[in-house]
């Protein structure tokens, strides 16, 4: 079968049958009841930003690109920062508010210009750090912003949503053809298949340096999994009559084939599937190398037997993804010479502005699901290459160091994101099963 892949995973030298092992047996089961929990189900987005590169060409109208937005009072209060242990009590409006309530004698009164006064310099400082901080993001964080909200990732699944045509081949044409490096035949001669042929990939004279082919393959491993989802989750018959998302959703064999299986135009299906697997590697190892930060995160909600009962399944899972044995290793990427500082620069723009293009995906679904996915492999990135995170003794005695902190919302793209890769790599296992 094209599906059942073997060998080993290119530019990695880990095998297909150990991730797959791996993954099925210790990774996916933990992740996904991680990412069960509270912390990790609610997002903030902003799904309201428009398109920064050429006017909103739909937004899609169909039923199954709608998002259901989260009841407020859902949230827990922690995540909103307005528990009184929560690490971002202190900055946000209620505090100040509360202060403003505490009384009006003239003491109180003193107490609040002075924290106000302090409190003013520290966000000036923020602004600043937080300023320095986005020089090694490869993706902009918009959880800030005016227009973002809160998510429930459970109530909207990542799944088949009828966006196609052409505004999602644009999308994914901009990103293949703008974005990605290659060499410069491919930008003029493909119309629009956006694929680079593997043969060409590989090839040593092909002037496509590794660091390169990284970003290809990551873009690509990350296409094949949203292709996958959609496979795995697809409408197999609509309810009439109904405007909700009604219907029966499952596995659909002939779609998933269509998309990956070898035809008479291209050979890439096989080599798009082991990109998967790629990109699986690569954030796994952002996992491992961030494990010593992880581990000392308080993941908190303010429901203090919620909170403790995931840390210990976290330090689990980061346990067990440390004994995989033959991780990615990023030490060989950008590595040669003073053309690497430009090459990472690059790499790093390139990889921002896909995140760009996330808002102008025309279908409300697709554009969550999009930008939670490469906002998490950002943040890999960021682990992998920003040096902030080379050296496992300062991440724990540097643990109130602001310039090391990932913010929550990376943390819940990180493993979010991590957790669809890890759900495609097993869903392709049930597809092979399906097709003997
Ligand atoms: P497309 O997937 O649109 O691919 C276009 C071309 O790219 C193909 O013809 C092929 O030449 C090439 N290609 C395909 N796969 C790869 C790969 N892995 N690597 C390299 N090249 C490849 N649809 C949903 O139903 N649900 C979703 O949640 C969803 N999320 C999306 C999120 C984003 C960010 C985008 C851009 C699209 C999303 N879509 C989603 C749409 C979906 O990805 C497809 O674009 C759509 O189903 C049309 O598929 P297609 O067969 O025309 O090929």
């Amino acid at each position: 079968c094209f599906c059942q892949l073997q060998g080993t995973i290119d530019d990695c030298a880990c095998n297909v049958d150990t991730v797959d092992h791996f993954n099925n047996m210790k990774i996916y089961p933990r992740i996904n009841s991680i990412l069960a929990s509270d912390y990790f189900r609610f997002y903030k987005v902003n799904l309201k930003q428009s398109c920064p590169f050429w006017a909103d060409d739909s937004r899609c109208a169909m039923k199954f690109c709608s998002v259901q937005p989260c009841d407020e009072r859902d949230i827990p209060e922690g995540i909103k920062g307005f528990s009184l242990e929560s690490p971002s009590f202190k900055y946000t409006k209620e505090a100040h508010d509360s202060i403003v309530d505490c009384g009006s004698d003239l003491n109180a009164e003193l107490s609040y210009l002075n924290t106000s006064i302090s409190d003013k310099a520290h966000q000036g400082f923020q602004l600043w750090a937080d300023h320095d901080e986005a020089q090694d993001n490869f993706c902009i964080l918009d959880d800030h912003q005016e227009g973002a909200e809160y998510v429930d990732l459970s109530l909207n699944p990542e799944r088949y949503t009828g966006y196609k045509g052409d505004s999602a081949h644009r999308i994914w044409r901009s990103i293949y053809l703008e974005n990605c490096f290659g060499s410069s035949k491919h930008k003029h001669s493909l119309s629009f298949i956006p694929y680079i042929p593997y043969t060409e990939i590989t090839a040593g004279n092909s002037g496509i340096c590794m660091e390169e082919r990284v970003f290809y393959r990551l873009v690509s491993g990350l296409h094949s999994s949203i292709n996958i989802h959609l496979c795995a989750n697809f409408l197999l018959s609509e309810k009439k009559g109904f405007m909700s998302e009604s219907g029966v959703w499952g596995p659909n064999v002939e779609e998933f084939v269509r998309r990956f299986s070898p035809s008479d135009t291209h050979n890439e299906g096989p080599h798009w599937l082991k990109n998967l697997y790629f990109a699986y590697v690569v954030e796994l190892r952002a996992l491992a190398k961030a494990a010593p930060y992880l581990r000392n995160e308080s993941y908190f909600t303010g429901q203090a037997a919620q909170d403790k009962e995931l840390r210990n399944a976290v330090q689990d899972f980061l346990g067990v993804i440390d004994t995989f044995p033959s991780h990615f290793n990023e030490s060989t990427m950008f590595s040669e010479g003073v053309g690497s500082l430009k090459l990472k620069h690059d790499f790093r723009e390139k990889f921002r502005n896909i995140s760009k293009i996330m808002d102008c995906v025309g279908c409300d679904k697709c554009r969550l699901w999009g930008k939670l996915q490469v906002q998490g492999l950002g943040t890999a990135l960021k682990i992998l290459f920003s040096g902030k995170f080379d050296n496992a003794a300062s991440m724990i005695k540097d643990e109130k160091n602001e310039s090391l902190k990932l913010k929550r919302t990376e943390i819940v793209s990180l493993f979010n994101a991590f957790g669809r890769l890890s759900t495609s790599i097993n869903r392709l296992e049930h597809f092979r099963k399906l097709m003997r």
